[in-house]
């Protein structure tokens, strides 16, 4: 049998029931003219009182919620702004796009996140701003960062699009930094298909942020067709946002289903004995949202292809396993500015022995169960 012909385990899916096409349909029908923003509105309010910050704006995606912060932020040509090399490239690109330069540093070993020593290491008088990930739904020391910000005077932005549901000593993440950006791709815990949101505490910030999201139009402008500035288009749609609203609605359900998936493969690995040296962590006073189920197997080795062995092997049995972010300082665009900067040890040598496993939030116990004993026997 063909791979093609043989049923997938995905690695990621969105949960979409009659609630999610129900609002989908009432947005379609319903929602133009002067309803054309009751969906978006009714979404801001409900992720703002999910996070507990004061101000949302829903964007077409998590790369263009951080561009606009980025850059109401006065990031630009000349500056750097610092992050983890173990990264998607959404978080590097704005950076690119700004005419400014990604300084990556590595991540800890255990939480996969930025190194908080070496992030206070690589401050430079071009440093404008610290991006905070939050790997798979994992936590940064955001109190480590947050410290590091204020003695140097440079803000800390979260990019929380990993990490619905993740919370940190009481707080959520994406609440803590100058801003934060979250992610609703379609691989992500809550979607919208594509899509994004924007939020911070900081009035001034969210001003700007939503003149610059309305291709410049500042709010209290009463002249139609009237810019006050250059901005970006990056809106989401009315009826993306009914799905967001349903998603909102069901959102402590989807982050559960993921906890308990990570829990079921934690489970399934100590049962069959599969050595390991952990999945994600969650430290002390933190919970985390539990995008994925990722796992560092044994032997770190930088010439190791465990990962790839691993994935290719699985694939062959249905199932489809992710890897790990590669280093970003290994990738064709950044190439050549990385060599400036000092290898990043944990960056690069997790990946080959890191796998992300399925966990849509509809795998059933028996796939987990199935997958976790293929990962046995692929090892042996
Ligand atoms: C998915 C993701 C993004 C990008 O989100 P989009 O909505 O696709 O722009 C940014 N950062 C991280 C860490 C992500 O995982």
């Amino acid at each position: 049998m063909a791979i093609s012909e043989i049923r997938m385990i995905p690695y990621t899916k969105p949960s979409i029931t009659p609630l999610e096409v129900e609002f989908a349909t009432d947005a379609a029908a319903n929602g133009w003219g002067e309803h054309c923003y009751d969906y978006i509105i009714r979404f801001e309010e409900a992720f703002k009182a999910h996070l507990g910050v004061k101000y949302a704006i829903a964007t077409s995606s998590c790369t263009g919620a951080l561009h606009m912060g980025m850059h109401a932020l006065g990031i630009g040509p000349g500056d750097e702004v610092i992050m983890a090399d173990t990264n998607w490239i959404a978080t590097a690109a704005p950076i690119v796009h700004l005419g400014a330069t990604p300084v990556f540093v590595d991540i800890l070993p255990d939480s996969w996140c930025l190194d908080p020593e070496q992030v206070e290491a690589a401050i430079t008088p071009k440093t404008k701003a610290i991006v905070a990930v939050h790997l798979y739904g994992n936590l940064c020391d955001m109190d480590a960062l947050l410290t590091i910000g204020e003695r140097h005077g440079i803000p800390v932005i979260e990019d929380a699009a990993e990490a619905v549901g993740s919370v940190y000593h009481g707080k959520r993440a994406g609440s803590m930094g100058r801003f934060g950006a979250f992610s609703f791709h379609g691989t992500k815990t809550i979607t919208t298909g594509e899509g994004g949101m924007f939020v911070t505490n900081d009035p001034d910030l969210y001003e700007q942020v939503l003149t610059l999201s309305n291709h410049g139009r500042a709010r209290g402008q009463s002249k139609q067709f009237w810019p006050d500035m250059v901005g970006f288009k990056y809106k989401m749609s009315n009826i993306q946002a009914a799905i967001g609203c349903a998603q909102m609605q069901r959102i402590n359900e989807l982050v559960n289903r993921k906890r308990e998936i990570l829990q079921s493969y934690k489970e399934e690995f100590e049962n069959l004995g599969i050595a390991h040296q952990g999945f994600n962590p969650e430290s002390h006073g933190c919970l985390i949202g539990a995008w994925m189920a990722t796992v560092v197997m044994d032997t770190p080795s930088e010439n190791s292809t465990l990962s790839e062995a691993l994935q290719a092997r699985l694939r062959i049995k249905g199932i489809d396993a992710r890897p790990f972010f590669a280093p970003l300082s290994s990738t064709p665009p950044f190439r050549g500015i990385a060599n400036e900067y000092k290898h990043c040890k944990w960056a690069y040598s997790i990946p080959p022995v890191a796998i992300n496993l399925p966990c849509s939030h509809e795998i059933t116990q028996s796939d987990i169960h199935y997958v976790s004993a293929a990962v046995k026997e692929t090892l042996l």
